[in-house]
């Protein structure tokens, strides 16, 4: 670490992906405080699946690392620093830092479609070249309209805000939940946090599959009403399947062909699906899709639900601390990725920094 003549750090450390399975933790220069800027202190940053896929296999889909990249995209900080003109945020405050920084300017920013903006720049992806470096850094210097204010979360709270976006999102695209029967195949985090958002939003009925007992007894915690392992049983959903089907919406969180084939059977015509887990191509069973009417959709990132994730965790409608399992020094990284990896002993893990 260095610091300037008037104590102000002018290095630190940040997290770097080199290529599959390789990661390091290496000096990078911390950036000047423009006026409409302020300068962050990293507290958690939270390890997703995008980031796992680049430390498995150096991405994922056309998404693959050209250059090393800084990982990580689901921060929460303390304000150390303001530029001129901030006037909405104080020294000392906690905030969630959004990585979906577009640029408010392209035709689909000004449509209010800024998750499709043509200049995204979002934390930690290496879809564009140069890759967009991310947030597992020891201090950020963030635009004030990246921060919302968390003062009453913890900062491991305010930190799965990213992802608890990710779902509200999807819950926008699948349409009104009340009274509803939805389906949720794939319990990671997102799995999860579909469940405890689908519940707040006036869900009727959520059945949850995976491979893993560990994650659907949490689900069950969490709120499920029932959950399925779809390891010991393929055909387990057959049941939902009288009568055309059961479920009005599934949220497909595990990005796997075989959870979206088993399970077309149990959605009612006319149901949503809304497609969330990425790993690339998947078969969509087409004759289904159509003879059943069944609605289709991608859900991809987020950008307004940032705000409105903090406000649903404040006021105390969605609890998220129940998914956290680990909290590492950000020292331990590859110790932290290997953990998040093993799905039998981990669910969210985060750093510390
Ligand atoms: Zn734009």
């Amino acid at each position: 670490m260095r610091y300037t003549t008037r104590g102000y750090r002018i290095t630190m450390e940040a997290i770097f992906i080199h290529k599959e399975k390789d990661l390091r933790i290496s000096t990078v220069e911390t950036p000047q405080v423009a006026s409409n800027q302020l300068k962050v202190k990293i507290e958690r940053g939270g390890i997703c699946g995008s980031d796992l896929h680049y430390y498995n296999k150096g991405g994922f889909g056309t998404n693959r690392l050209k250059e090393p990249m800084i990982l990580g995209h689901e921060v929460s900080g303390t304000v150390i620093e303001l530029g001129t003109d901030v006037s909405n945020f104080s020294c000392g405050d906690l905030v969630s830092v959004s990585p979906s920084r577009s640029c408010n300017s392209c035709q689909f920013c000004l449509q209010g479609l800024a998750n499709h903006c043509l200049e995204m720049q979002f934390y930690g992806s290496a879809m564009p070249f140069p890759h967009i470096q991310g947030a597992f850094r020891e201090q950020l210097v963030v635009l004030e309209n990246q921060c919302v204010l968390a003062n009453g979360l913890s900062a491991s709270q305010a930190a799965m805000v990213e992802p608890l976006a990710v779902v509200l999102h999807a819950l926008k695209q699948a349409g009104p939940m009340h009274g509803k029967n939805i389906l949720i195949t794939g319990a990671g985090p997102i799995g999860l946090l579909s469940i405890l958002a689908a519940k707040s939003a006036g869900a009727l009925n959520i059945v949850v599959t995976d491979i893993s007992n560990q994650a659907l007894q949490l689900a069950r915690d969490l709120g499920a009403s029932e959950t399925i392992n779809v390891a010991d049983n393929i055909s387990a959903l057959n049941k939902f399947s009288n009568n055309k089907g059961f479920f009005d919406i599934m949220f497909e969180c595990s990005g796997s062909e075989q959870a979206l084939l088993g399970a077309i059977n149990s959605i009612k015509p006319r149901g949503v699906i809304v497609q969330l887990g990425m790993s690339g191509d998947m078969r969509v069973p087409m004759q289904f899709i159509t003879t059943k009417e069944i609605i289709l959709k991608g859900s991809f990132r987020f950008h307004e639900e940032f705000e409105l994730g903090v406000s649903l965790m404040l006021n105390g409608n969605i609890d998220v601390l129940p998914l956290l399992s680990h909290s590492l020094p950000f020292q331990d990284a590859v110790q932290a990725f290997n953990l998040a990896n093993d799905r039998t002993k981990s669910m969210k893990v985060q750093l510390v920094f």
